[in-house]
């Protein structure tokens, strides 16, 4: 049965690269042809095999495919999923220290291993998540529980007009009125202003409110913008806010020697969220939280039970379950484990430091091309441009790059996505896939400078 799967699964992924970067065209259909009632009878394993390759599979956006630079790429290496073949068959419990110890060692290797790529202090510490989402949840209620009392409805949220949406979202999940978020503008490479940002505090505190966090984003989903983590930091010192980083995308450039500069600061925030499922190329369903003080977690989200043994925190152990919301879950940590010890972390540098560079040989060479015009140069491994002849303007010059992503797209070589960027619309690339090489992208080129030269025709 394994020897079936795994066929299936390589044939399929080696099919890959030569088929369409996206095959949605008639995915609605196949979508309502595969609903149906609770199977009475079985199916036999290989035409089961047959639905999920040929049908189900198929009809979706390839978001692993190298040339897949729409949102963010996805990732995906083979590697965890043996982790995660061997973590769900052998089916032990990592929820809490006592029942598996070695295991929950490893996935604290993990998360120790996590924090130092960060540049956290030894007394720092996480928790593996699902994703970013819930990751940025957690430290929103971390920073509630570690800073306000029960009575919080006054404490204010910061953050850019550049944030996640998982942001606000984490905001009202933990409690607070969706009103006390603040959107702060940001600067013309979208970065947070921290004087708009001071200005707000200010303004808040006149009011009787209660300043509580700021959330800086370390590599934007719009552009790949990173927030100055050195100057909130400062600003957070004086004014006593807790400070995170929303790092889901761009965390892990802290690897590269590049991306450590541009990430400055990062290890001075209260929190940092990262999202190995973007950064460390894994599948989805693996991201972290990561606290600058390891115990404010165990603080924040602890409760005893009868049915459980007492866990100490100063014991040395470590009993996930009482970091986070959840207590089963998946062995996440594995799906780590297995490839940073497989490939070493310098693979993955690599890996990094050639997706920065890529980004940035994108830019030079959309420089290069009449009528384009760069929106958002690379400050990690995302750009924006727009096509943008004479003569056209407003809502006309939208309605072009519309069109022009879509006749990049329609021809199935790469696959971009588009985004507003000061209230214009702008086509965004972001180069992030382990699979993604210089060839693509040369392909990539090649069809965007078609497509403008069609339509600027
Ligand atoms: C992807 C992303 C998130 C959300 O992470 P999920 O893993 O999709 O839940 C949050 N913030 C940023 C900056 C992101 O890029």
């Amino acid at each position: 049965m394994i020897q079936e799967a795994a066929e299936r699964v390589l044939d399929h992924l080696e099919g890959v690269p030569d088929g369409p970067a996206a095959n949605l065209d008639g995915a609605h259909e196949k979508a309502a042809e595969l609903r149906e009632p609770l199977p009475e009878e079985p199916t036999a394993y290989d035409d089961l095999l047959d639905t999920l390759f040929e049908e189900a599979i198929v009809h979706s956006s390839t978001n692993v495919h190298p040339g897949y630079m729409a949102y963010t790429p996805g990732g995906g290496l083979f590697h965890a999923a043996l982790a995660d073949f061997v973590a769900d068959a052998t089916n032990r419990y990592v929820g809490t220290w006592f029942a598996a110890p070695a295991l929950v060692a490893l996935e604290t290797n993990v998360v120790n291993w996590f924090c130092e790529i960060m540049g956290y202090p030894d007394e720092s510490f996480g928790l593996l998540t699902s994703g970013g989402s819930m990751a940025n949840l957690v430290a929103t209620i971390t920073a509630r529980r570690e800073r306000l009392d029960d009575d919080f409805l006054d404490g204010i949220i910061y953050t850019s007009d550049q944030s996640h949406h998982s942001v606000s979202k984490a905001t009202v999940l933990a409690g607070f009125p969706p009103e006390n978020v603040r959107s702060i503008e940001t600067d013309e490479r979208f970065r947070m202003d921290v004087d708009a940002l001071e200005s707000a505090i200010e303004e808040d505190r006149d009011a009787g409110k209660d300043p509580l966090l700021v959330v800086g984003t370390a590599g934007t989903t719009n552009t790949g913008a990173v927030d100055d983590f050195e100057a909130l930091a400062d600003l957070c010192d004086r004014e006593d806010l807790w400070l995170h980083a929303d790092g889901a995308y761009g965390g892990f450039f802290s690897l590269t020697d590049d991306g450590r500069e541009k990430l400055s600061g990062l290890d001075r925030c209260d929190s940092i969220t990262v999202d190995p499922h973007k950064g460390l190329f894994l599948p989805y369903g693996t991201g972290a939280v990561l606290m600058r003080d390891g115990d404010a977690l165990a603080r924040a989200h602890s409760v005893e039970a009868d049915y459980i043994p007492d866990w100490e925190p100063e014991s040395g152990t470590v009993d996930f379950s009482q970091l986070g919301p959840e207590l089963s879950r998946d062995f996440r940590g594995l799906r780590v484990w297995l490839p940073l010890k497989m490939h070493g972390i310098d693979a993955f540098r690599d890996t990094l430091a050639e997706k920065l560079e890529l980004a940035n040989q994108v830019a030079d060479c959309l420089r290069n091309i009449d009528d384009v015009k760069l929106v958002a140069e690379p400050q990690l491994s995302i750009l924006a441009f727009r096509v943008e002849p004479e003569g056209i303007e407003g809502e006309d010059l939208d309605e072009l790059n519309q069109r022009v992503l879509e006749e990049i797209n329609a021809r199935n070589r790469i696959y971009l996505s588009g985004t507003t960027l000061n209230g214009r619309f702008a086509i965004r690339i972001c180069v992030l896939s382990f699979r993604t090489h210089r060839e693509h992208l040369a392909d990539g080129l090649e069809d965007i400078e078609a497509v403008v030269s069609e339509v600027t025709e």
